[in-house]
């Protein structure tokens, strides 16, 4: 069977652990490959090379970095294809979305090739008499990053650019459920001219999570997974002293008004609902529908599913299977619950034909009309092909129901009220808002995170909260002697 290693200081290694872990194609359901899980000992080996690599790429110039990730953006553009049949084949979601995540990483490697500028310190001259101060923003040093299943190439691309450009290096830990695509970039990584070291991926679980957060020479870690592990990342790496930013789980609503336009409103629930089969952080999982149009849309969105093809993301289909077989039942489980609820199943995705392998790890598109807010099914994140409807009398209702929830990430309203949209960006509490549109990702100029129980920590991913956050500043002040300097003065230094 074939085994996905470590890779560490520029090669791939077994490291010393002999823990594996089976790697899924959850079309098919059957175990394709297994990865490495680190112990200890690896985890101190990718750390070290970290550590050992990072004094000469913090002092490299910033021309010569960026000719490295250049030249990475150039083999990736060429190379996509091939990433995205990797995350399809591990993760199961379907090539164009696995093509189009690709995609959007990218996007924050081209932002960071504006690392120079963006970097740039702050000068004022003449503070105080011949005196002037400047700033200076330098790398940390060693960084974690680790990511989730659901995005294995766009989640670690959100940080390893920035973190790159701005002179850190990094050990990147994926999720153990798709582990090759972290492989596959620190390859091309290494064929654009990264120096070995610089970037290293650390295959594993708890044992090497733990470990990074323990680690003394990691001075900053980037995490982005569920909820209760986000904020033990958080608490574990603040008191170990590290600079940490952890985004967590979401249960994201949309919320439509009587004067939206309901087909354009039908059209984004469904895309934003199943979708990489619901296993999105900003996928809508709660559709909050201000009456009397709730009938029409729901008959709408319940057409629309209809041709909906569920199936094996490498065949023509629109959504693949659920990463894994205990992940699908435990989806699923949610219809009985909301039938025991009180809720309305409008169409069960446990019925569906896929078009794929028997053994796939299949749920169809789900709709539930009525969700009591009481119920677990609109409570939790699912992370599945399971949209709620929520029907409420004003927009008041709406606004009040998604500010209750425990969670932050993303949220949509449509409306063609211009006033009601305005309203709503300012009331809500949520980080990332879509006016009309359904999964509002910002672009990588942009920061990526959400609010409450979505995030911990103060600064964001990409955009000038990424700068920030691999970075740290200092501050000069600074006179060359004149003819004017004034002899001992034991006072605290004031502006003259
Ligand atoms: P997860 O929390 O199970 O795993 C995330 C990472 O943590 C993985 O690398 C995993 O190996 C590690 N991990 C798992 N259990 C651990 C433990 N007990 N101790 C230490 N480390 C542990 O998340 P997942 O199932 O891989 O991903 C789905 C979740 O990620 C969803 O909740 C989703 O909303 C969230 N997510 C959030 C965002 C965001 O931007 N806020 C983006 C993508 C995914």
């Amino acid at each position: 069977m074939h085994k996905i290693l470590h890779h560490i200081n520029g090669q791939q290694t077994a490291g010393s652990s002999s823990r594996l872990f089976d790697v899924y194609d959850p079309a098919r359901g059957v175990v394709t490959k297994q990865v490495v899980l680190a112990d200890a000992t690896d985890v101190d080996s990718a750390v070290t090379a970290a550590t050992n690599a990072f004094a000469a790429w913090r002092d490299m110039s910033w021309a010569n970095r960026q000719q490295i990730l250049f030249k990475f953006r150039e083999l990736l553009n060429a190379r996509k294809p091939e990433l995205a049949a990797i995350i399809t084949e591990e993760h199961g979601k379907v090539l164009s979305d696995a093509l189009g995540e690709v995609t959007r990483g990218q996007e924050v490697v081209e932002f960071a090739l504006g690392a120079p500028h963006l970097a740039k310190g702050e000068h004022s001259e003449q503070v105080s008499t011949g005196v002037d101060v400047f700033s200076l923003r330098q790398p940390l040093g060693p960084v974690a990053i680790i990511s989730p299943f659901n995005f294995p190439a766009m989640v670690p691309m959100w940080f390893f650019p920035i973190a790159l450009a701005t002179g850190n290096t990094v050990v990147l830990k994926p999720s153990e459920k798709d582990p090759s695509a972290a492989i596959w970039i620190a390859e091309l990584l290494t064929e654009a001219g990264l120096p070995n070291g610089v970037f290293n991926v650390l295959q594993g679980d708890k044992v090497a999570v733990d470990g990074l957060l323990a680690h003394p020479s990691i001075k900053a870690v980037s995490f982005v997974g569920s909820t209760p592990i986000a904020k033990y990342v958080y608490e574990k790496a603040t008191a170990a002293g590290k600079r940490v930013q952890s985004l967590g789980g979401a249960k994201n609503h949309m919320l439509v008004l009587p004067d939206a336009d309901l087909d354009l409103a039908a059209d984004a629930a469904i895309n934003a609902g199943f979708g990489s089969a619901g296993e999105r952080c900003m996928a809508i999982s709660a559709l909050v529908v201000v009456e009397p149009v709730a009938d029409r849309l729901v008959a709408k969105i319940a057409e629309r599913m209809i041709p909906l093809k569920t199936g094996d993301g490498r065949r023509s289909c629109d959504m693949g299977p659920l990463i894994t077989r205990e992940h699908r039942d435990k989806v699923a489980s949610y219809i009985p619950m909301a039938l025991a609820d009180g809720a309305e199943v409008v169409i069960d995705g446990r019925s569906v034909t896929p078009d794929g392998d028997e053994n796939g790890f299949w749920l169809g598109p789900t709709l539930i009309d009525r969700v009591p807010t009481t119920s677990h099914v609109y409570l939790d994140e699912i992370f599945g092909p399971v949209l709620s409807v929520i029907r409420v009398a004003s927009y008041e209702e709406g606004v009040a129901l998604i500010n209750a929830s425990q969670f932050g990430n993303g949220t949509a309203i449509f409306t063609n009220d211009g006033g009601a949209a305005r309203r709503f960006q300012r009331e809500v509490e949520v980080g990332m808002i879509g006016i009309n549109v359904p999964i509002p990702v910002p672009v990588a100029t942009f920061s990526f995170g959400g609010d409450k129980a979505s995030i911990f920590g103060d600064l964001k991913a990409h955009g000038a909260d990424g700068i920030r956050f691999y970075t740290k500043t200092k501050a000069v002040t600074q006179r060359w002697l004149d003819p004017s300097h004034g002899g001992i003065n034991l006072g605290f230094p004031q502006n003259d």
